[in-house]
């Protein structure tokens, strides 16, 4: 396994393996950057950078140029800042819960004030400290889930933001992975017309999918997600990232079973020919979508091997009749996520979207880094 770094090489065999490409995760970093021109582009590494590892893949980001990173819960914030150096920022945008502002402050990371409360709680502490201290606001252009509403945006609010150094105004679309939506220029006027408001700073609207819309969104910071990690940020149009996660599981028995077999739980699979099946060693209790059961194939040297029945909690059954008999075996990897079928095509099978996919991939894959510059495989 020559170039593949960390990831427990030299364990017992996996059952299966999850490949984590973080050259293509720089790669991305710096394609959305050049999308940008002169606004700066972060990256949002909360929930594990979308369940890939952020202690590997925020080192990358910051290695690729990246500043700016966005974690949601001020813990998400405090591990992070062992992983980067101090002149990376780190955003909290869930803000201030109710006495964590010390705490917030000791670790160095920068909330994003979402409330009235929170720019009081920040500025009383400003004041207790006799110095102005850094954060983010957040208004609400249209979303009505985090962020200022627009008639709280007052002379007081600026009184109260007087002890703070105002790093970034920020505000988040509600549809942008859909271009034409009429909702994007509403939420961006809504933000043009609340900034004037406020104290000048910079300004941050897009998301991985508003930086595909035109260059009006960027500001001055963009905060990118899902992009960064592979998932497409335009619904409906070809996906402009590299593919950043593979997964391949074992074939832990092969059977071969006659027409009218039923296969899995509850019997809602029944072959209609002689069959050749595998079982392999993953399953919803791997993050794999149990609602992706029946659709959808896994693939082995590029042939589809299409899921059979329901996906059980550790294993899944697929029709393998198609691959000639001495090429398959007990042990054999089949890819289930991958160059053939990336992680949008996993979640559109299981009726939801990649990000999803992405956060809820397990802990018991073998996980295997590809470092940062490292040629492909
Ligand atoms: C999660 C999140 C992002 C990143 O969104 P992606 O669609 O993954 O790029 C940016 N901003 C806020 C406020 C978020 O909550």
């Amino acid at each position: 396994m020559s170039g593949m770094a960390g990831g427990g090489i030299g364990c017992s065999p996996a059952g299966a393996i999850l490949t984590i490409d973080l050259e293509a995760v720089a790669a991305n970093y710096r394609a959305l950057r050049g999308r940008l021109g002169r606004a700066a582009c972060g990256a949002v590494v909360k929930a594990d950078a979308y369940g890939l590892g952020v202690a590997h893949v925020a080192p990358v980001l910051f290695a690729a140029g990246c500043r700016n990173f966005f974690v949601a819960h001020l813990d998400e914030g405090i591990a992070l800042r062992l992983h980067l150096p101090r002149e990376a920022i780190i955003y909290v945008l869930h803000g201030l819960l109710p006495a964590s502002e010390a705490e917030c402050l000791a670790h160095g990371l920068v909330p994003v004030l979402n409330s009235v409360g929170q720019v009081g709680a920040w500025g009383a502490l400003a004041r207790g400290r006799g110095r102005r201290l850094p954060a983010a606001l957040q208004v609400d252009s249209g979303m009505a889930r985090l962020g200022l509403a627009p008639d709280e945006v007052t002379g007081r609010l600026r009184e109260d933001l007087g002890a703070v150094d105002l790093l970034c105004v920020m505000s988040h679309l509600a549809c942008a992975d859909t271009p034409d939506h009429p909702a994007n220029e509403q939420q961006r006027l809504a933000f043009d017309a609340l900034r004037p408001c406020l104290p000048a700073a910079p300004a941050s609207l897009a998301a991985s999918s508003g930086i595909f819309l035109s260059a009006d969104y960027h500001y001055h910071l963009a905060r990118p997600g899902a992009a960064l990690y592979g998932v497409a940020p335009v619904r409906d149009r070809p996906n402009p990232m590299r593919p950043v996660v593979r997964l391949e599981a074992r074939i832990i028995q092969l059977r071969d079973v006659p027409p009218g077999t039923p296969v899995g739980y509850g019997h809602v699979a029944r072959t209609t020919r002689p069959t050749r099946l595998a079982t392999i060693a993953a399953g919803y209790a791997d993050g794999f979508p149990r609602s992706g059961g029946g659709r959808g194939a896994a693939h082995f040297a590029g042939v589809p091997l299409p899921l059979v029945g329901r996906i059980s909690m550790d294993s899944i059954v697929l029709d393998v009749s198609t691959v000639p008999r001495d090429r398959l075996a007990e042990g054999s990897f089949v890819e289930l996520i991958g160059p053939h079928r990336d992680v949008d095509a996993v979640a559109a099978d299981a009726g939801t979207i990649g990000y999803e996919v992405l956060t809820s991939l397990g802990h018991r894959y073998q996980r295997r880094y590809r470092a940062a510059g490292e040629p492909s495989p």
